[in-house]
């Protein structure tokens, strides 16, 4: 598939599934408190706290409004709910930490290289996970291995549909206007392999380090990092 477009998933794809789990989750956790508090009066930070307020319970509304936003993102983290609200004040919340250099997004070792050659030979990629398109831009702009960016020509989240069906796959290639047997979509998750393949695209596996294992027998090719592709 050398003139193939490049869609690919980010956890376990193109960065490992431990960078989300160990590092950024817990930064949004340690650092919302004093972003709230310093930065309310904001328009950005005030509308986010307003979506996270539409998820707090009669007690927790009964708050003072800082202490109110804090407790109801605390819940929702202890219990890894996906809360618009949340998604949208944590990405605030990263920007500032990778913006002041406290996160650097992870990328596996041979990822700046297949960029560089993918968009040599006029291979356009784009971006398809379930963090928001802020967190997606935060992490490849701010990565260990400098600002890939300039590589990448579309981001999709979760606001084109669900990762295991179909027809978000339809709703991205024709918002990036590939028709989608020109798409690779890459992933770590054989059920968003197989909804691609359902849509018309080609997928591939990763196996990356520190991904859980794959069954054996698989009928999509899986590759152990994007060096083959
Ligand atoms: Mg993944």
């Amino acid at each position: 598939m050398p003139d193939s477009c490049l869609l690919l998933d980010i956890e376990g794809t193109t960065t490992a599934i431990s960078f989300v789990y160990d590092v950024l989750f817990p930064y949004a956790k340690r650092a919302i408190p004093a972003f709230v508090t310093a930065h309310a009066a904001t328009s950005e930070v005030g509308q986010a706290m307003d979506l996270v307020l539409q998820d707090a319970s009669d007690d927790e509304r009964r708050l003072p409004r800082t202490d109110a936003v804090i407790t109801v993102t605390r819940r929702q983290m202890a219990a890894d709910v996906k809360a618009p609200g949340l998604k949208t004040l944590q990405g605030l919340v990263w920007r500032h930490g990778y913006e002041s250099g406290e996160i650097k997004g992870h990328v596996y070792p041979d990822v700046p290289a297949a960029f560089a050659a993918w968009s040599g030979a006029k291979r356009p990629i784009a971006i398809y996970s379930s963090g928001s398109v802020l967190a997606q831009q935060l992490l490849f702009r701010h990565s260990i291995a400098g600002d890939l960016t300039p590589f990448i020509s579309g981001h999709y989240d979760t606001t084109s549909g669900a990762k295991q069906s179909p027809a978000s796959y339809l709703t991205i290639c024709s918002a990036w206007g590939r028709p989608p047997g020109s798409v690779t979509f890459c992933t770590d998750v054989l059920k968003e392999a197989e909804a691609a393949r359902t849509a018309g695209l080609n997928a591939v596996l990763l196996m990356r380090p520190g991904n859980p294992p794959l069954p054996a027998g698989l009928p999509v090719a899986v590759h152990g990092d994007f060096s083959r592709m």
